[in-house]
């Protein structure tokens, strides 16, 4: 796939760069889809600007690989793929916020309706236009966010005149512990959504997000959600992460310079040098998207960058736009005024600067922000 870039200055005047590789988000889905039977369906989650990759262009790569079906969760989200992709299945998770449901109908978006009153706005008009309308049910199994109750979800599924015209395109629920398999959620919710969704199995199904994918069969029944897998991330803590990378953040050297042992470096001067050290200053910070909960103090260590094969530990506070680097272990002709450092890529996982952070590589990817260079181009 030829690379291409959609930015409106020269290369040499931004920070940083993500280059993200659509071949890999295309191979990583059908990655999954291969783990999947005949007759399941494998979906993308694609909200949040496809988890910081660019809705369009990741929905256009997920579609040629052979993706039919997109899950976003806000309207905007939904209208907006619409646009890209004029032939797809789209759901919104949000659901139907009040004032939806014509613009729902205008662009053939499918709400996922989350509650009760949800599903009756939408069999009411269902019922006015004597027809049905295209939208999913969400029942919830445990994780008390959306869904209508098991209660609720079959006293009116079963109850004909309730229903009207309305047949659910796909029954869904969400875990709540994907990411740690052995959980007893995951048994727990995987079998009352399969006794509450049992009599009405006509309709097609859907419990798994990335996380129930990779976890077996039994979590996929007819149709399976994945989004961070996708991209490359991490779904289950834990274990070797089976997925392709996808973004890689690279980010500049402005200036490298020497810190004598005992002085301290950046804001709130919390982290002291032990011993005299060559400090790279780079030109991205948390304003781009990196995390600052993974800077470094004498009391913990932060994240860290690679140079050519070379860890380089995160020194002192993230600010808004650098980063401080301890390159003291680097060999010189790496750290040069203007050289590129790795601040996420293929030797270094999204979930690792997030666990320094104390959080997850979806916040991570979804954080990326607007001020790098973005390049669509395979990760080499
Ligand atoms: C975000 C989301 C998914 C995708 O989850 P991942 O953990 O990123 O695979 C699937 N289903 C629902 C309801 C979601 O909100």
């Amino acid at each position: 796939m030829p690379s291409h870039t959609e930015n409106a200055f020269h290369s040499d005047l931004y920070g940083g760069r993500l280059t993200i590789d659509l071949d890999a988000i295309a191979r990583n889905w059908s990655y999954l889809k291969n783990r999947l039977s005949g007759s399941t369906e494998c979906a993308a989650a694609i909200k949040a600007d496809a988890y910081g990759m660019g809705q369009a262009a990741a929905g256009k790569a997920l579609f040629d690989a052979g993706c039919r079906t997109f899950f976003v969760a806000v309207p905007t989200e939904a209208l907006s793929l619409r646009k890209v992709l004029p032939d797809a299945v789209i759901y919104a998770l949000n659901g139907l916020l009040p004032g939806t449901v014509d613009h729902y109908l205008e662009h053939g978006i499918r709400p996922v309706l989350g509650s009760h009153d949800e599903l009756t706005e939408w069999i009411d008009v269902c019922k006015s236009a004597g027809q049905s309308f295209d939208a999913a049910v969400h029942v919830d199994t445990g994780i008390h966010r959306l869904g209508l109750s098991p209660d609720e979800f079959s006293a009116t599924l079963s109850n004909a005149d309730l229903m009207g015209p309305f047949v659910p395109k796909l029954l869904m629920s969400h875990l709540a512990c994907g990411s740690t398999p052995d959980h007893v959620m995951n048994i727990h919710q995987l079998e009352l959504f399969r006794e509450i969704t049992e009599p009405h199995a006509h309709i097609p199904r859907s419990l798994a997000n990335s996380a129930g994918t990779l976890m077996g069969q039994e979590f996929h029944f007819d149709l399976v959600r994945p989004g961070i897998a996708l991209y490359g991330g991490q779904a289950i803590e834990d274990t070797p992460n089976p997925m392709t990378p996808v973004a890689k953040v690279e980010a500049r050297i402005m200036i490298v310079r020497d810190v004598p042992e005992g002085d301290t470096i950046g804001y709130g001067a919390r982290h002291t040098a032990n011993r005299p050290l060559r400090n790279a200053v780079v030109a991205a910070g948390y304003a781009d998207g990196l995390l600052r909960g993974a800077s470094s103090s004498d009391d913990r260590p932060g994240g860290f960058a690679m140079i050519g094969g070379h860890r380089a530990p995160i020194l002192g506070r993230i600010s808004m736009d650098m980063i401080t680097l301890d390159v003291t272990d680097v060999p010189d002709h790496l750290v040069k005024r203007g050289a590129f450092v790795e601040m996420l890529g293929p030797n270094v996982a999204a979930a690792d600067l997030a666990a320094y952070a104390e959080t997850i590589d979806y916040e991570y990817l979804t954080s990326l922000g607007q001020r790098f260079e973005r390049i669509y181009a395979p990760l080499t």
